[in-house]
């Protein structure tokens, strides 16, 4: 990206070309990829046009002014379709943009497109989506992991520099670690929610999906910073890209929580996590083995919560105010027929599970056990923070699966055994690339901190980078 930047910058390249290249990358990748739901070709072509302009003129809006990003198709993006992978959704056009959007928009960047998802974000491969199934770059028989599927494949396939995704259990970083790109699920509250459509408003939340850890860093300052659009927006400053200073590391107290390394995870995916933090421990850092015994509760309570937040906030789609209708002789026939034609299996799920979970005799057993469960996570997770610096895990059990490979929806949910835990604490975690598999097959690392230290993160998964780029040229991976 660098590169890009400076070529820009320097007018070798205009954001004519840049674009016109990604977009034949589409062309040509996509097909086989299915990354993408909607290819906004023209509006892209355009904005890259008034980019040009404005640099000529001296009046670039930002470094980025005329770079291309693609964005998960559950965020609200004005005059182009936002599907959330869903039939419900399929001739949405919203009014207006997202807070993130604008955001981006004030920086120059040039929107190509919105990728695909699981249906309302409700996955973990991108298989629930009802525009199809997308597949992973590195073989096209896997998943690309999900929800935000569409996202990381579109970054690992070249089509787009970065994009942008969404995490209520895993969604950014699961994907990230399949497609082997880096991915960033925030502190909650420091990007704006605004216009993103709701899964469970207590555990989503936006952020940047990149090749390297220094343009995630970047995508992040774009998007961060306090909305008052948004009630739960935190009153953060902005972010700030961090020096890629390697003295990080020395003393840095990295905690190796003992459950996400027991069974059930890969021999490989192990081997690769435990070479970085040998690294790690090589450049200064000081491993501290610790134990997160609550992630045992981690994936129940976050559905009890998950399934619940997503049956209130779904029961908008009506038919009346927004989505698909199918008129009826009364009003509840209509609303039923609708609500059965508009939404797939798994949402119907969902809704089904969180409406029982949330019923007056079932309320106190599961919702209020689950908020209660919720508050002993956090507080395990804040006391482990209190004795170390960051947490390292792997980001997933396994690397990528086969498509159809998982049809039991239990076994879907365990792609978040490791993930969910930052999601209900509210604790940020990065997923960066940490090698290749026997198959080829890419497999993440996963480094979590307090609240709003995203600058270490970036920093250790900096060195967490160049450690593994080093490894592959002296051909150990
Ligand atoms: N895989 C998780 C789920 O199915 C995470 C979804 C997400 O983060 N949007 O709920």
């Amino acid at each position: 990206m660098k590169e890009l930047i400076q070529s820009l910058d320097v007018r070798e390249v205009s954001a004519q070309e840049i674009v016109q290249h990604h977009l034949e990358e589409i062309a040509q990748h996509d097909p086989g990829i299915h990354a993408f739901i909607t290819v906004d070709q023209e509006g892209a072509l355009r904005q890259a046009d008034d980019a040009d302009r404005r640099r000529a003129q001296g009046q670039a809006l930002s470094p980025f002014d005329g770079i291309p990003i693609a964005v998960k198709d559950n965020i609200s993006t004005k005059g182009l379709r936002t599907t959330c992978g869903s039939r419900m959704l399929e001739d949405y056009v919203p009014l207006f943009d997202a807070t993130v959007i604008s955001r981006l928009r004030r920086a120059g960047l040039v929107l190509v497109g919105k990728t695909n998802l699981d249906e309302f974000a409700m996955g973990s491969s991108t298989e629930y989506s009802a525009f199809g199934v997308t597949h992973n770059p590195h073989d096209h028989s896997r998943v690309p992991g999900g929800s935000s599927g569409g996202s990381a494949a579109a970054v690992a396939a070249g089509e787009v520099p970065w994009s942008l995704g969404t995490d209520t259990g895993g969604s950014i970083r699961q994907p990230a670690s399949f497609c082997g790109v880096v991915g960033l699920k925030p502190t909650y509250g420091w990007v704006s929610r605004y216009g993103v459509v709701a899964l469970a408003p207590s555990l989503d939340q936006v952020g940047p999906m990149a090749k390297r850890v220094e343009d995630a860093a970047a995508l992040f300052a774009l998007i961060a910073g306090n909305d008052p659009r948004d009630a739960t927006s935190a009153k953060a400053p902005s972010f700030q890209v961090p020096a890629w200073d390697p003295e990080v590391l020395r003393d840095l107290r990295v905690g190796v929580p003992e459950e996400f390394f027991s069974a059930g995870l890969d021999s490989q995916v192990e081997h690769a996590v435990r070479g970085c933090l040998r690294q790690l421990e090589d450049q200064g850092a000081v491993l501290q083995p610790l134990s997160l015994a609550t992630n045992a509760y981690a994936i129940d309570t976050y559905l009890t919560l998950v399934t619940a937040e997503a049956s209130s906030c779904l029961a908008r789609y009506d038919g009346v105010r927004y989505g698909k209708r199918v008129e009826a002789e009364d009003s509840n026939t209509m609303f039923a027929k609708s609500r059965s034609a508009g939404f797939g299996s798994e949402v119907k799920r969902r809704i089904m599970l969180g409406t029982y979970v949330l019923s007056a005799n079932h309320y106190e057993a599961y919702y209020e056990q689950a908020q209660k469960v919720r508050t002993l996570i956090k507080e395990d997770v804040l006391d482990a923070l209190s004795q170390v610096d960051v947490i390292i895990t792997p980001t997933t059990p396994t690397a990528a699966f086969q498509i159809g490979a998982k049809r039991d929806p239990l076994e879907m949910y365990l792609s978040d055994l490791f993930t969910a835990m930052a999601n209900l604490s509210g604790i940020p975690a990065l997923s960066v690339p940490c090698g290749l598999n026997s198959h080829g097959l890419p497999m993440g690392i996963q480094i979590m901190g307090g609240n709003f230290s995203e600058a270490l993160l970036f920093q250790v998964g900096y060195m967490i980078e160049q450690g593994v780029e080093g490894s592959a040229r002296h051909g150990q991976l």
